[in-house]
């Protein structure tokens, strides 16, 4: 392993859904609903298979079905036009998105700000892109994470070349306020710096709040590369289906590096997510509010089992506090879990540059069942 990447080892992902396997373990670790998205859109996946659509390469784009219904869909929810044909661009999920979109945009050299705790492949990314990563912290304020502004603003230098941000984020569940993203788009043209945007969670917000597209901020669409997903809205996490939506330059950049990364994928996924962006916002809502649902109970249990819950405005992850448990590393404690509750869980220490400001700080995934949620509660309980 090269010494771009040796910091970065094993996914935790992959270390603790191994674990939750192996102690057989309700896992609330890894992001990935236990329940799979909506059968006609399963159905339009295998009519894509068998009637031959999509199982040799796709054109390179994308198949314009999906460009098409990825263009409505961002007009539909934010009036924001992106040209199907320009404009968008099929990627293997997002995590290949913000991959290609860090190594066509950024020099060596080049720093990066993204906001700490960040989703974990921003740091392997940036560093195989040959690019300096600048953490912002969010820091807990009156019960979410918060960012700081004048931090922000402070970190930006004469080498910053993008801001890496994220609404609704992984893994606090902070969604950014129409002011703060005001500002961080107002920072964003003064300095002239690219934005990389992953709103993978855009229609999971809660209580009110409100997810706006970085892109539909004056001056914000010509140097914004806007990052979406297939698999949390529709719960296909194993499709990999993701786009980008970018002004043509931007999204010509993007795809010269996803060329040969991938080149193509997913095939006949491309016909039956376009399908599912098409769904009647009832199907939206109805997610949303099932999640909803599930947030309240895991985070009820998770306060009644002693820990310190950050209730999230958006995504499907709780952030907690374990320090009212006795406890203070996150490392340890999730370590520990499967053995001690049957329970598996995210050490946030894992995002997070400054180790020490992650270091209590534990995720639970709420994407599962009602019925696995109140056992993991149960179990958590008992073991405190
Ligand atoms: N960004 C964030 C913030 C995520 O949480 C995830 C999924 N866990 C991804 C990107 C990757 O998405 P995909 O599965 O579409 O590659
Ligand atoms: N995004 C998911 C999470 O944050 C998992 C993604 C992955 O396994 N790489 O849990």
């Amino acid at each position: 392993l090269n010494r771009r990447l040796a910091e970065f080892g094993t996914t935790i992902f992959a270390e603790m859904s191994a674990l939750a396997v192996s102690t057989g373990s309700i896992n609330l670790g890894q992001g990935f609903p236990d329940t799979d998205g909506p059968q006609e859109i399963r159905e339009a996946a295998v009519r894509a298979l068998r009637d031959g659509r999509g199982n040799q390469y796709p054109p390179g784009p994308g198949v314009p079905e999906l460009r098409a219904a990825v263009s409505a869909h961002q007009e539909r929810r934010y009036a924001l036009s992106y040209d199907p044909d320009t404009e968008v661009l099929v990627t293997a999920g997002a995590t290949e998105a913000i991959a290609a979109a860090l190594l066509a945009l950024l020099e060596p050299g080049d720093e990066v700000i993204a906001f700490e705790p960040y989703y974990d492949s921003y740091a392997a990314c940036i560093a195989m892109a040959g690019g300096t990563r600048v953490p912002v912290t969010l820091r807990p304020h009156e019960g979410s994470f918060r960012l700081d502004l004048d931090e922000l603003r402070d970190a930006v230098t004469d080498r910053t070349r993008l801001l890496l941000v994220n609404t609704p984020h992984n893994p606090t569940g902070t969604v950014l306020t129409r002011e703060e993203l005001a500002e961080i788009a107002k920072l964003a043209v003064e300095r002239d710096l690219l934005v990389v945007t992953d709103e993978v969670y855009e229609h999971l917000v809660f209580d009110g709040a409100e997810h706006v597209p970085l892109a539909s901020f004056p001056g914000m669409r010509e140097r914004t590369v806007t990052i979406g997903s297939s698999g949390k809205t529709f719960s296909f996490t194993g499709w990999k289906v993701g786009w980008v939506t970018a002004p043509p330059a931007l999204v010509s950049a993007v795809r010269s590096a996803k060329q040969f990364l991938t080149y193509v994928a997913s095939g006949p996924f491309q016909y039956a997510v376009a399908e599912a962006l098409a769904l009647p916002d009832a199907y939206f809502e109805a997610f949303r509010a099932d999640m909803l649902a599930k947030r309240d109970v895991l985070a009820a249990g998770l306060a009644e089992a002693g820990f310190e819950v950050f209730r999230p405005q958006g995504t499907y992850f709780i952030t907690t506090d374990i320090r009212p448990l006795g406890e203070s590393d996150g490392f340890a404690f999730c370590r520990a879990l499967p053995e001690r509750a049957g329970v598996v869980a995210i050490p946030n220490a894992v995002f997070y540059d400054h180790r020490e400001a992650g270091a209590p700080f534990v995720r639970f995934a709420f994407c599962k069942q009602t019925q696995v949620l109140e056992e993991a509660a149960k179990r958590l309980k008992a073991a405190w």
